[in-house]
């Protein structure tokens, strides 16, 4: 299945000059949505994965199929103050000022093989702090996946210097 043309370019969105990648077409295709986590998956069957962390909000939506698909648990990578429990978080820089993503402390640990799944990488600056954060708490994160790169923007090459592969459906 053409699992690009499923995914429709919004121009403009969240702001003027911006082409959004939306992939709430390819989800609400039914053949296109399990295609896509299957392929996700693939690579990392054999790979001794024992989590898979996803970044909100896309990346639950393919994270949590992942995780099913692999027959490992599920972490939520949220923004700051969404998560009830004790947290950990790790500050990354945005055009303009300062995010925070958060996960539960004591979700994963050392001897963990945390996959990070998100939707679609940039700059790499989210999935970046995400890497951060995962590793901070001794787990090992050497491998991620996601629907789309922009390769324009350099973020893949970013991940990969941080010693984790990269695996993508879609530029
Ligand atoms: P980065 O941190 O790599 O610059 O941006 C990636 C993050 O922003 C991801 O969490 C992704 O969901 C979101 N994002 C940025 N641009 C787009 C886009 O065009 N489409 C979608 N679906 N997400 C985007």
């Amino acid at each position: 299945m053409d699992l690009k043309s499923l995914i429709r370019t919004i121009p403009d969105y969240p702001k003027a000059g911006v082409m959004f990648r939306d992939i709430t077409s390819l989800i609400e295709h039914p053949e296109g949505f399990k295609e896509s986590v299957q392929k996700l998956a693939d690579p990392f069957r054999d790979q001794g994965i024992t989590h898979v962390a996803g970044i909100e909000a896309r990346g639950f939506i393919f994270g949590a199929g992942l995780a099913i698909e692999l027959g490992v648990g599920f972490i939520p990578i949220r923004k700051a103050g969404k998560l009830p429990g004790e947290t950990i978080g790790q500050n990354y820089a945005l055009e303009y000022g300062v995010d925070t993503i958060e996960m539960h402390a004591g979700a994963v640990k050392a001897g963990d093989h945390v996959l990070l799944v998100d939707d679609l990488v940039a700059t790499g600056g989210t999935a970046i702090a995400a890497i951060s954060l995962i590793r901070r708490t001794g787990a090992t994160l050497n491998h991620s996946a996601f629907v789309i790169d922009l390769p324009d923007l350099g973020g893949a090459e970013k991940i990969r210097a941080q010693d984790v592969e990269t695996h993508f459906l879609v530029e």
